[in-house]
């Protein structure tokens, strides 16, 4: 199973996607940096969940708030007191762990836990267990004392909450109604790892939705179901997902049902997404801190006022990315891996084709075109149809190499569709359009290259 991790690491970095972060000075643990590829994947996430979830909705109105906030945000939400993770060391090596991350278990008394031996030396020496504030801190200014410490926002969240007011004063919406954000959030986590799943610097898509407490079930239901159809259309099988619902007493106090989305990772069952029903916690405490009324009156009856309960359903960017790349996976054998239509071999094809099979909408790159061979009289073609296909998809020219392996390239990468200009194509200004899972080709005029790779995308 970690192989399958393994084979998402490696071609990511291979093509592109993902690069471990500074790698040219030994790189940073646990750090990552987005490639030409996996910018337009995470970009293709965030710009279809905006679009879903806010553009189409008139429901919804999204913001975009600072990193770094006044820090009795952070008072105020409980952060700076409970944001914290039990953190166990070894005595040998000195290595820190969160006890739950290596199969330790938690005992009856509070903060105390049964770990196993140490995953790095083996041996089973542990301090008692400490809680780790997971707040990155920093200073604003030019002194670095403690009036100047700030904290990077650990979730995106809270400024939902803190502009709440101005969004009300400025927009006038009706409950129910919900804002939205995408953003960095950052974390000091004590166990990052397993490539880009845990960071400490990460993205979230995070809504919250204020509705009147009687409906607050209805609500949580909808938003339900809505994070089920999103897994739906990001491709991943229904079958490796769990909606574990939190029972009484693991949940936030203020909580009256959480749902995890967990996902069978190649490294275990972990969290994916979130849903959560946050009574009026959050809006409560930032009114009793700032002394500002946060109160919503009904523009239609003044004289109906209430804080608003809210739903927070809250997705990991990175994580969906991480996700999305394991579910496209898929290595194919010859023959398997033949062209359909001729049922040869295509020239230049290894025994094993990798191919992500990303839906259509979230590959990174739509259509890549391809002269059949350097020739000026085909380049030509070729680069005049790349510029204007360019205007409408993102794709990629490429001349080099056996039209094999750039199949093969492309195959990897996930771009449903190769468009080949051959030498057929200066006599009757055709081209073939090739299928990246079926790997079929059809022959199409010209003039029609755009509308038909249109209809295959967007049909
Ligand atoms: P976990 O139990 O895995 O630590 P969490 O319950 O702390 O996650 P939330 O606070 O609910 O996570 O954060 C919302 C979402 O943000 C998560 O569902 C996940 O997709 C993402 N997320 C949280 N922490 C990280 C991280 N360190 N790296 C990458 N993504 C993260």
């Amino acid at each position: 199973m970690e192989d399958a991790m393994q084979n998402i690491v490696s071609l990511a970095k291979r093509r592109g996607f993902v690069f471990p972060s500074s790698e040219i000075y030994g790189g940073l643990a646990n750090t990552w940096d987005y490639g030409p590829l996996g910018v337009e994947l995470k970009n293709n996430i965030k710009q279809e969940w905006w679009r879903r979830f806010v553009h189409r909705r008139a429901d919804i109105m999204g913001i975009d708030a600072a990193l770094l906030m006044n820090p009795k945000v952070w008072e105020a939400s409980g952060h700076l007191k409970n944001f914290q993770d039990p953190l166990v060391e070894c005595r040998m090596c000195h290595r820190r762990f969160r006890p739950d991350e290596i199969g330790g278990i938690s005992e009856e008394r509070p903060g105390s836990w049964t770990v196993p031996p140490c995953p790095n030396c083996g041996l089973n020496e542990w301090t008692d267990a400490v809680q780790f504030n997971l707040m990155l801190k920093t200073f604003l200014g030019s002194t670095e004392d403690a009036a100047n410490i700030v904290y990077f926002r650990p979730e995106t969240a809270q400024a939902m909450f803190v502009d709440f007011k101005n969004v009300m004063d400025t927009m006038h919406p009706r409950v129910p109604f919900g804002l939205a954000q995408v953003g960095k959030a950052f974390r000091n986590e004590i166990t990052p790892g397993n490539f880009i799943f845990r960071t400490r610097e990460f993205e979230q898509m995070e809504i919250e939705y204020f509705v009147r407490e009687k409906d607050w079930e209805e609500h949580f239901e909808h938003w339900l179901e809505e994070m089920k159809l999103w897994l739906k259309d990001l491709g991943v099988s229904e079958k490796k997902l769990h909606y574990v619902d939190i029972p009484d007493g693991e949940r936030a106090h203020y909580s009256k049902r959480t749902v995890d989305i967990e996902y069978e990772y190649p490294f275990g069952q972990e969290e994916l997404y979130g849903l959560a029903y946050r009574g009026d916690f959050d809006l409560q405490n930032h009114m009793h801190e700032s002394k500002v009324d946060l109160t919503y009156t009904n523009p239609e009856d003044p004289k109906d006022k209430f804080v608003p309960h809210v739903i927070e359903p809250t997705w990991g960017v990175d994580r969906s990315v991480l996700v999305a790349m394991l579910e496209a996976y898929h290595e194919e054998q010859a023959p398997t891996a033949r062209s359909k239509s001729s049922g040869q071999a295509e020239e230049g094809e290894s025994a094993t084709r990798v191919v992500m099979k990303f839906p259509k909408w979230l590959a990174p790159v739509k259509v890549a075109v391809l002269p059949l061979s350097k020739k000026d009289s085909l380049n030509r073609v070729a680069k005049s149809l790349h510029q204007k296909l360019s205007e409408r998809f993102v794709c990629e020219y490429d001349e080099t190499q056996s039209i094999g392996k750039r199949y093969r390239r492309q195959d990897e990468i996930g771009t449903p569709f190769a468009v080949t200009v051959d030498f057929e194509t200066l006599e009757k200004d055709d081209v073939t359009i090739r299928d990246r899972d079926t790997m079929k080709q059809e022959r199409v005029k010209i003039k029609d290259v755009e509308k038909t790779i249109e209809k295959k995308l967007y049909a």
